[in-house]
């Protein structure tokens, strides 16, 4: 009886151990080759000198609900008139919430419907703390070492400028698209794009204008950032995590400290804080997360194929590993953390209320609602009020069509331009202006042809921003070549 049980398990074994090769041999990656096709050079020291101008002008965001901007945003959008005339005669302009330009370059075919690429001008502050880490003045421009240094040169005032320079060439060219092409380069995207982005939106629906697909910031091409791939990945990005910030508040009696309960405020909050922490939000490998692992499972090496390709066994093996890391966390669930507290205002006042501040960003198959039943559960405490902060709830966005005609001209674009790389669907864990793009496009997609290595991340939002004069020149071939792939 044992022998025939113990052959059993062999027999079942070598099954699976035969099964999981099978796979792992037919777990092919698609194809990553590039065609050749001749693309017109591009002045890379030109560009890299005027994105060095564009940068100069300290075009910063500052705080949410911004009104007073100095003459530095006027000035640049009078700059791209001056610095693109064969581009700003081929097309018309408008101004929407002041400062943001919507450029058109109208198509010979009007059956055909429109494509919108977008950037952002304004950029973040620059702390005084870490001025004296920057290599180069942060609003300089400077070109050295073969890099373009300064405040912009990730984010994104380099996209602007290298769409811009673009379209400066094709239409010295001759070119003109047969699809009609919207841009939009808004000016208040680092707090919110309530303005710009929000107003383009407000534009195009009141002119009943729907785009096929639109182009944004949210990726760049990544290369030496995920480990065990050689390959640089262009991941194009389908959907955008929403953001949700909850005030968690408990209240008590107050009083003197002298003569305290057993609870105060403070220690229920923190009681109700390590509850919600206990576990995270569920989530996994499904969606646009599968999609993005799916696509790069067959790059890595053997034994990490072995897991990808096997995904209906080693799936919870595979989830715990990718949870372990908080860049892949991020991918395959809605993240939280606890960001703010306020209690008492003085030592020895017990708090009548303690409120904490949970920032979450939410995955597209959750919801803001699901999300607050979510905490409600886990805090257990029906004393304990949850409210949405003011201002800081945004759904996640709509999952675009990673078949649709506008991602095909991207990957396609990319493999012309970059040579052999891997592109993906993924998805964005910040918040862009695509919140509001999507509104008016059939298809959002998400990322800047920028060569973005691990070290560069620091740099977004951080000390030592730069992009380096080659990778602007591909970023100029890039959107070149898009227009051609995808404007006609
Ligand atoms: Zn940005």
């Amino acid at each position: 009886m044992v022998k025939r049980i113990l052959k059993l398990v062999g027999v079942l074994l070598l099954v699976l151990v035969a099964v999981q090769a099978i796979n792992t041999v037919r777990y092919k990656p698609q194809n990553t080759a590039s065609r050749a096709v001749d693309l017109p050079p591009v002045d890379s020291a030109a560009v890299a000198a005027r994105l060095g101008q564009a940068i100069r002008f300290q075009t910063i965001s500052k705080v949410a609900g911004q009104t007073e901007r100095g003459p530095a945003f006027q000035g640049f959008i009078d700059w791209l008139v001056a610095t693109y005339p064969a581009a700003n005669r081929a097309m018309t302009r408008v101004m929407v919430g002041e400062l943001t330009p919507i450029y058109r370059w109208e198509g010979s075919d009007e059956a055909l419907e429109p494509i919108l690429l977008t950037a952002h001008y304004d950029v973040v502050p620059v702390a005084q703390s870490g001025l004296a880490d920057w290599q180069q003045k942060p609003f300089s421009g400077v070109i050295a070492d073969g890099f373009i240094w300064g405040r912009g040169a990730l984010d994104d005032k380099s996209a602007v400028v290298a769409i811009m320079e673009a379209i400066e060439a094709l239409a010295t060219s001759g070119f003109s698209p047969k699809r009609t092409i919207y841009m939009s380069f808004g000016h208040d995207e680092e707090i919110g794009g309530s303005k710009g982005a929000a107003s383009a939106v407000a534009y195009f629906k009141d002119q009943g204008i729907q785009m096929a697909w639109s182009l944004d910031e949210g990726s760049m091409i990544l290369k030496d950032v995920i480990g065990g791939l050689d390959m640089p990945v262009a991941s194009i990005n389908v959907a955008e995590k929403g953001y949700l910030s909850l005030d968690i508040t408990a209240s008590a009696e107050g009083g003197h400290s002298s003569l305290p309960p057993r609870d105060t405020a403070v220690s229920t909050l923190a009681a109700a804080v390590t509850r919600l922490q206990s576990a995270p939000v569920p989530g996994g490998l499904t969606g646009a997360s599968k999609e993005f692992f799916d696509a790069l499972g067959p790059h890595f090496s053997l034994s990490k194929r072995i897991l990808f390709a096997n995904q209906w066994f080693y799936r919870p093996l595979l989830e715990m590993v990718l949870s372990g890391a908080p860049a892949t966390d991020a991918m395959m669930r809605t993240s939280k953390a606890p960001t703010m507290l306020v209690g008492s205002a003085k030592d020895n006042v017990l708090p009548q209320k303690a409120i904490a501040t949970v920032n979450f960003r939410i995955h597209p198959r959750d919801s803001i609602d699901s999300i607050i039943s979510h905490t409600h559960e886990m805090i257990d405490n029906p004393d304990i009020e949850v409210a949405i902060r003011e201002g800081f709830g945004n759904e996640p966005s709509a999952v675009s069509d990673k078949d649709g005609a506008g991602f095909r001209a991207l990957a396609q674009t990319f493999r012309q331009v970059f040579g052999d790389l891997i592109v993906v669907p993924g998805l964005t864990v910040a918040a862009t202006d695509s919140v509001h793009y999507s509104k008016v496009s059939d298809n959002s997609y998400r990322i800047n042809p920028f060569v973005f290595t691990g070290e560069d991340i620091k740099r977004l939002h951080g000390r030592n921003e730069r992009i380096s004069v080659e990778a602007m020149g591909l970023a100029v071939q890039f959107y070149g070549a898009l227009i051609r792939n995808g404007g006609v």
